[in-house]
């Protein structure tokens, strides 16, 4: 379980968030949504104590994060921006990341999975956008963790790499883990999410289903739900 408590954030003069307070249980698809600059990389971010609050607390388990360290290395965690050396093979980077973490991986499947095999030889800094997040997407998922945070995991897909991605993220579910996922596609937050958590002004202005958030606005698809709860 996730518990954030008042938490305040602040870049300068500009505040992102102001007393938030969220509990996301365990098991289960959360979609974080909200617009560009509401604060939703930042509170991420925040739960990964990559950001520090400038007051609040946020707990995982019962722990602090930033008491925690260790946290940051269990969460499975795909960035909005992956910032891979232009140098590396595809190869090279996978086998990096698999001497970082001493646990076992996973990698060959969903290489498989991603159709990425023709791409191992190849230097990232030589890849599409869309083949670069299926490298992002190989190296998120190829350990097991109880909490997976995706930050934009949609960006550059092409509908058979999103379709995979939908299958693993369920497949995530099934096996009982905690998922907090950010995206711009709202059809992919229909079929995937079980709750809803929308940030506005710094703070959490709504959490629920997406059935909850259309029959509270009127509307009938989630889109026009989103523009109406605004
Ligand atoms: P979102 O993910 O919802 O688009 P972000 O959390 O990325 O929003 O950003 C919220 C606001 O905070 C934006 O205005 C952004 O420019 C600003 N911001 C985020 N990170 C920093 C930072 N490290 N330094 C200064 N401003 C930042």
């Amino acid at each position: 379980m996730i518990e954030i408590s008042s938490l305040n954030k602040k870049f300068g003069k500009l505040t992102v968030l102001e007393g938030l307070d969220l509990v996301i249980d365990s098991g289960g698809i959360f979609a974080v949504l909200g617009p560009n600059g509401s604060g939703k990389t930042t509170l991420i971010k925040s739960i990964l104590g990559m950001v520090i609050p400038d007051k609040g607390e946020i707990k995982i388990s019962g722990e602090s994060v930033l008491k925690k360290w260790k946290y940051r290395n269990e969460i499975n965690y795909l960035p909005q921006i992956a910032n891979f050396p232009a140098n590396l093979s595809v190869k090279e980077l996978i086998s990096m990341v698999k001497n970082l973490r001493p646990k076992e991986a996973n990698d060959k499947a969903l290489i498989e999975r991603f159709g990425l095999e023709p791409f191992l030889d190849k230097k990232l800094g030589n890849l599409s956008g869309g083949t670069k997040q299926k490298v992002n997407i190989v190296l998120t998922f190829m350990f097991e963790s109880e909490l997976i945070i995706l930050d934009e995991p949609t960006t550059g897909l092409d509908p058979i790499s999103l379709i995979r991605l939908k299958e693993i993220i369920h497949e995530e579910k099934d096996k009982g883990k905690t998922i907090l996922i950010t995206t711009h596609i709202m059809s992919f937050v229909e079929e995937i999410a079980d709750e809803i958590v929308f940030l506005l002004d710094g703070e959490i202005y709504f959490k629920g289903s997406s059935h909850e958030l259309k029959e509270r606005t009127g509307q009938r698809d989630l889109e026009h739900a989103i523009a109406h709860l605004i």
